[in-house]
């Protein structure tokens, strides 16, 4: 049995926007992601796409895992249901996961399900079946909680100081890590706002801890190895990494892990199996830590696309497309498989013939435009100069848009030209500046 979610309707506590989201009503550990989703909290979560609320939707749902044989119910503290609803929901999944698994797999576990009020609790009892000792787990929950502090206090120098000394013990290679990893998501997120503080509250904990020099000394260590001139170069620094720090190269490795990648692999695990059997085990572990990866990669992209797909729908559903894109900006800009997934679209619309849904598909695509560009008609025309062909193409490009080259018009290059940070791109900018002040 895999993963069940649901498609709801929910209302952000934060600005009123209603938006839909996939909750879970099963959580399989079978699929790649969930039980980390569950454990670090994080699962049912969402972000509002109007005002960027991000937040859990308390509702209950079941975590199954059948290699540890738990079943596991969470009941919200804050979700009143009758004994009649609870044994309902139970019922029902306990149904369905009997009907899913084969005879010899119906154990008892799944007709004696744990209930719990918590999501911590809940946690743990999934840590405690994976073998952590309490102490291990306490452990889990003060880094938790260290790592909130150092991301909520990142402005403070003096606090962030302070932190690191008093927990010095909590900082390992792990926790690094999720740092690092978490303040890249943060970063993406806010875009620029608080970046500094955060990069200068991670090179504290890199630059004053054991753990924090460890990591950045390997991650140096990959860093180079991906740029090795070959493949086998790349192929020889990542067998050479510690083991700590697989799941760290698998994720900086992701453009160049392909086919190549696990035939080698396979072919070195084959070669080693006599000569050397310890290698032979190290790599075969390191293959499963680089093939999670690849999984969660290919869920995430599936989940990622499925989710432009819901939006290019609503937009095609809605009444008032440009009202709907205004609504939907934030999303839609950002969001990595949306051009993708309209794209796809309108080559199926125009393979059925469907002119309605061309037609709402343009008028989807201008609408995005004009918020992309509207209000900023120098950009536009900037953007639209380094889309063409250099030099023929800008030089008609400009003739023909003789009357927007405006004093506005330079004001706008020469930030752009500031901002640029292509050595290339600058030159061009700075060739167009050129051809536009001759004309105008
Ligand atoms: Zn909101």
């Amino acid at each position: 049995m895999r993963s069940v979610t649901q498609t709801i309707e929910t209302v952000c506590p934060a600005c009123g926007n209603k938006f839909t989201m996939e909750v879970y009503i099963l959580a399989d550990a079978a699929d790649p992601g969930v039980e980390d989703l569950v454990v670090s909290g994080a699962i049912n979560s969402a972000r509002c796409p109007h005002c960027g609320y991000t937040g859990r939707l308390e509702v209950p749902f079941a975590y199954h895992d059948a290699g540890h044989e738990l079943f596991l119910v969470y009941f919200p503290n804050n979700v009143s249901l009758s004994a009649t609803d609870k044994n309902q929901f139970i019922g029902g999944i306990t149904e369905a996961l009997m009907k899913s698994l084969p005879p010899e797999k119906r154990k008892g576990y799944l007709l004696r399900p744990k209930e719990f009020l918590t999501l911590q609790g809940l946690a743990r009892e999934i840590l405690h079946a994976k073998g952590l000792s309490d102490e291990e787990i306490d452990r889990l929950a003060k880094q938790e909680i260290l790592l909130n502090n150092l991301l909520n206090d990142a402005g403070d120098v003096d606090k962030v100081d302070e932190l690191v000394k008093r927990s010095a013990d909590l900082i390992d290679e792990r926790f690094v890590l999720d740092l690092l990893y978490l303040v890249d998501e943060l970063k993406k997120e806010r875009q620029q706002e608080n970046a500094e503080a955060l990069d200068a509250m991670v090179n504290r904990v890199q630059e004053e801890t054991e753990a924090g020099r460890k990591v950045s000394l390997f991650r140096k260590q990959i860093e180079k190895a991906m740029r090795a001139p070959s493949f086998e170069e790349v192929f020889d620094a990542l067998v050479e990494i510690p083991e700590s720090l697989w799941p760290e190269a698998a994720a900086i490795s992701d453009p160049i892990v392909g086919e190549e990648f696990f035939t080698k692999l396979a072919q070195e695990i084959v070669r080693s199996e006599r000569s050397d059997p310890e290698k032979a085990d190290r790599l075969r572990k390191m293959k499963e830590v680089f093939m999670e990866r690849r999984r969660t990669v290919e869920e995430a992209e599936r989940k990622s696309y499925a989710g432009a797909q819901q939006m290019v729908q609503q937009l095609l559903d809605a009444e008032d497309v440009d009202r709907k894109v205004q609504e939907l900006a934030p999303e839609i800009l950002s969001h990595p498989s949306f051009p993708l997934a309209l794209e796809s679209a309108r080559v199926l619309a125009e393979e059925s013939g469907n002119q309605e849904t061309l037609a709402k598909l343009e008028a989807i695509r201008k609408s995005i435009e004009k918020i992309i560009f509207g209000e900023n008609p120098e950009v536009a025309l900037i953007l639209k100069l380094l889309s063409v062909p250099y030099p023929e193409g800008v030089q008609a490009t400009l003739k023909a848009n003789k009357d927007a080259i405006t004093p506005k018009f330079f004001e706008a290059l020469d930030q752009v030209i500031s901002a640029s940070q292509d050595e290339e791109e600058r030159k061009l900018l700075q060739n167009l500046k050129t051809m536009a002040m001759l004309l105008s």
